[in-house]
């Protein structure tokens, strides 16, 4: 799909034929020009040459058909994956990437495992909901929420997250509210900052995985550079700003990052009231060693979380059987 050139072929024609042709794109999600039957089809032709609308991806449906991941290639042969979320609760989440890859490469994620190729632009991005909402439109179905949270480090690519999240949020174009978009990040504070300016309503979380420096910075390199107090100094600044819950995620790593000490540790720097925390079981991934915490270890952690009054709550694991899991996106050929 590439639809750069959009506005230079339709350049002559009358303004009505743009609004048509992107309602054909965003709302009638279609496919094909084709199947753009008002347009002339000399047009159409010219469309489809210029302007394809063809994703090209491999979808792989997960066992109990509750995920979707499918692995797009790029224009230049590069592979990003996404994968579909559908909640029993009807919502259905794109989980998007915002880079070919991440630089950050912190030692428990496949993505920084893979190294870093480069962004994605803002059609990039958008292109991965597309193909989820013209997959769900079969079955009457829409997307309704999209989280970064893919391969990348968004805030690594801010201007071309920001500018997707307008045209996923746009009314006439994806129409996602922005309450329904989130973003992820390792911690980039400049990112944060900026952020809090947008103005905006889309959510922010932070990927915490360890309550102290020494620990998170063993996991997490970017730490050596943003240090835990700066990063949460951020998210204070922003929180004052915005008035806006925020999100900090934390894996459950057995032995590494699950003992009493490390929940009591989390609790103490959580208790700000807009701060929750999202656990998330760790998904083994190829390349390293870490395993997840233990049933009884997690019972514990919580315990302990509980006790000191911290909102949380668990992650969902969704599509294991198609390595659809958050830190599994590789993006690797079978
Ligand atoms: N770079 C951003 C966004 C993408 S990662 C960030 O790190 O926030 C999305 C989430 O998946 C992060 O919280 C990340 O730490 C988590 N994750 C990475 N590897 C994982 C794994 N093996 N199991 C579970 N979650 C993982
Ligand atoms: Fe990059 Fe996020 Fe993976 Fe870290 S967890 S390597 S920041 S994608």
């Amino acid at each position: 799909m590439n639809i750069e050139k959009l506005a230079k072929v339709l350049e002559a024609l009358p303004k009505y034929r743009v609004k048509q042709a992107k309602e054909a794109i965003f709302k009638n999600l279609i496919p094909d020009w084709n199947k753009a039957s008002f347009l002339p089809l000399a047009l159409r032709q010219e469309l489809n040459e210029k302007c394809p609308l063809d994703i090209k991806a491999e979808a792989l449906v997960s066992k109990n058909k509750d995920s979707v991941k499918a692995r797009i290639t790029l224009e230049d042969g590069l592979l990003i994956e996404s994968v579909l979320m559908r909640h029993k609760d009807g919502r259905n989440t794109v989980c998007v990437s915002s880079q070919v890859g991440c630089p950050l490469g912190c030692g428990f994620c496949a993505t920084g495992l893979a190294g870093f190729k480069r962004n994605l632009t803002p059609m990039e991005i958008v292109e991965q909901v597309i193909f989820f909402a013209r997959y769900l439109k079969r079955g009457g179905k829409k997307v309704t929420n999209v989280t970064f949270m893919g391969m990348g480090e968004p805030f690594l690519n801010y201007d071309n997250v920001l500018k997707a999240c307008r045209i996923i949020n746009s009314k006439d174009k994806l129409g996602i509210g922005a309450r329904n978009i989130s973003i992820s990040t390792a911690g980039i504070i400049e990112g944060i900052e900026k952020f809090a300016k947008e103005g905006t309503q889309i959510n922010l979380a932070i990927s915490l995985h360890a309550p102290n420096n020494e620990l998170r910075s063993r996991l997490m390199p970017i730490n050596k550079r943003y240090h835990l107090e700066r990063v949460l100094d951020a998210v204070d600044s922003y929180i004052k700003k915005t008035k806006r819950q925020v999100m900090f995620e934390y894996l459950l790593i057995k032995d590494v990052n699950d003992t009493d000490a490390n929940a009591k540790d989390l609790a103490r720097i959580m208790r700000n009231p807009l701060y929750y925390v999202n656990l998330i079981l760790y998904n083994p991934t190829m390349g390293n060693s870490f395993r997840p915490s233990t049933t009884e270890r997690v019972k514990k952690f919580k315990e302990i979380l509980k006790k000191n009054k911290i909102v949380f709550s668990q992650r969902f694991r969704f599509g294991q059987d198609i390595k659809a899991a958050c830190g599994q996106f590789a993006g690797e050929k079978k």
